[in-house]
């Protein structure tokens, strides 16, 4: 990444300038960076995990005063006219803006997006340790919820990165018993004190084994292949995995275990805006907070790097 001015132009009416404090980096951002999805359009500036200060207001927009904390995740507008909109569940509208797609997003001094998507942040938290919920706690924040997980649930986190490292705490909160799946044998120690009740090196074929027939709901936050099949085995009759992380190829499985045990697969993208103002409030009354190394604004590249390596415990925050 190479330092990029742009001109923004006059503030829509309904739109909101965050000046902003801190962004997280997402896995989202590297894929977009070195173009895994084939949508990133050159130039753009990456970032969707934003806290900052209200800078401007456009003249329609009363939910907002300038200097107010706010946040910003991955989607910023949807038409907010269509049936998903309608429903509150604007996260599926065919029209979703997000905010570092085809636009410029949060490794920035600025940023803007539609005032419906600015959320408020609770007093209780942290900006820096609020940032990665803003796009990685949301999106594992949601499944668990739609998903019915409840203190009856034994639920699997797999990948202990940015999304598995919030994940462990809300399956916490949601009173589950949390299996953490790791490649990283050197994350154990960390995955039990954010919450797990047992840790599984998924490098090891005979620990995977022995998960067979254990899990309600698993949810896999990784962006590498993996043996999925293991995973299927792992679930209860009528488990559920759901898949956050997007690995690089299709999937290749046996259905009849699926059918026998009436499992599912499933998908998960983020979350609506009323879902992330929930989430914002639940992470402030139970404590939830992403671990993070902070980097400067300008060592963005730097941070990246070691993203990419997995070296990172466990979301990297740039600052200003
Ligand atoms: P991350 O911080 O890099 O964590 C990913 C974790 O996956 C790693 O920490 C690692 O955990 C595990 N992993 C296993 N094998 C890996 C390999 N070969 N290479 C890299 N990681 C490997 O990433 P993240 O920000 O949590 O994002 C994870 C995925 O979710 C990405 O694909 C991202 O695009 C996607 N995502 C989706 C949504 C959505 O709306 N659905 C939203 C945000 C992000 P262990 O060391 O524990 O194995
Ligand atoms: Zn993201």
């Amino acid at each position: 990444m190479l330092p990029f001015h742009y001109e923004p132009g006059d503030l829509g009416p309904q739109e909101v300038e965050i000046a902003i404090t801190h962004c997280g980096i997402c896995h989202s951002d590297l894929h977009l960076i070195s173009n895994d999805w084939g949508i990133s359009q050159y130039p753009f500036i990456p970032g969707h995990e934003i806290v900052g200060a209200v800078a401007a207001v456009g003249s329609q927009v009363k939910s907002l005063q300038v200097g107010q904390r706010v946040g910003l995740g991955w989607q910023s507008s949807s038409c907010g006219e269509c049936e998903w909109c309608m429903r509150g569940l604007e996260n599926l509208c065919p029209k979703a803006e997000c905010t570092c797609v085809h636009r410029n997003g949060g490794y920035a001094d600025s940023v803007r997006a539609n005032a419906r998507f600015v959320v408020p942040i609770p007093e209780a938290l942290e900006s820096e340790q609020a940032a990665p919920l803003l796009c990685a706690g949301i999106t594992v924040y949601n499944p668990l919820r739609n998903n019915g997980v409840s203190p009856s649930s034994r639920v699997g986190i797999v990948g202990i990165g940015g999304l598995g490292h919030i994940a462990i705490q809300f399956a916490r909160v949601f009173g589950a018993e949390v299996t953490a799946f790791s490649t990283s044998a050197d994350k154990e120690e960390e995955a039990r004190s954010l919450g797990a009740h047992n840790f599984v090196n998924s490098r090891e074929s005979k620990a995977m084994k022995e998960m067979a027939g254990t899990q309600d709901f698993i949810l896999s936050t990784v962006s590498a292949d993996q043996d999925w099949g293991s995973y299927l085995q792992a679930l209860r009759p009528t488990g559920t995995l759901c898949f956050v992380g997007v690995p690089p190829s299709p999937l290749s499985i046996h259905l009849s275990p699926l059918i026998n045990g009436r499992q599912s697969i499933c998908g998960s993208p983020i979350g609506s805006p009323a879902r992330l103002r929930e989430m914002l409030d639940v992470a402030a009354r139970h404590g939830v907070k992403a671990m993070i190394e902070s980097f400067p604004m300008a060592k963005a590249n730097e941070a990246i790097e070691k993203v990419r390596k997995n070296k990172v415990r466990y979301r990297a925050v740039l600052a200003n």
